[in-house]
């Protein structure tokens, strides 16, 4: 079974790093629209890091995005997974956290045909994951995330690592 891994960190600005190409998560599903109902294709993702909307620092990133050509507009079954680094709540240790998320979505040809998401399918004919991908996937973080389930955490006298040593105050 292959999971997932986030890296999250704040850079504090908005703009895309430097060094990654800004369509990674771009799709041109325009020629779609012209194919037939029942016309799907599939998409998919393998990046070592991305970054997502410059906050999710996203490891092992896998994906698979299937596109399906309905009356209504295109449909896109979605699924994902990586790894994110996160801090232990309870002993400060950095810790890897795997992510997976699953999701639908409708981008509909028309305003008559929006579903709840309101997602309207692009004049350009392009879809930008980054957005979406980002909201479902902050979903998937863990409020307190812990480096294991019996992490011991942190002597509140002294500090100690106490899944490393046991400290005076703990015998
Ligand atoms: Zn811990
Ligand atoms: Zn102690």
């Amino acid at each position: 079974m292959c999971y997932i891994i986030l890296n999250i960190y704040s850079t504090g600005t908005n703009q895309a790093p430097v060094n990654q190409p800004h369509h990674l998560l771009r799709l041109n599903v325009g020629f779609i629209i012209g194919q037939s109902i029942g016309y799907h294709r599939e998409f998919t993702f393998d990046h070592p890091q991305l970054t997502i909307s410059s906050e999710l620092e996203v490891s092992d990133f896998k994906g698979v995005v299937r596109i399906d050509r309905t009356q209504q507009g295109l449909v896109m079954q979605a699924k994902f997974h990586g790894n994110t680094r996160l801090d232990c709540v309870r002993c400060l240790g950095e810790t890897v956290v795997p992510l997976q998320t699953e999701f639908d979505e409708l981008f509909a040809f028309s305003k008559r045909s929006v579903t709840e998401s309101g997602l309207l399918l692009p004049e350009d004919g392009h879809i930008d994951l980054e957005p979406i991908l980002r909201e479902y996937l902050m979903l998937e973080i863990p409020i307190q995330p812990l480096c294991r389930p019996d992490c011991k955490g942190l002597c509140a006298e002294c500090g100690e690592n106490l899944n490393e040593r046991v400290c005076e105050h703990h015998t």
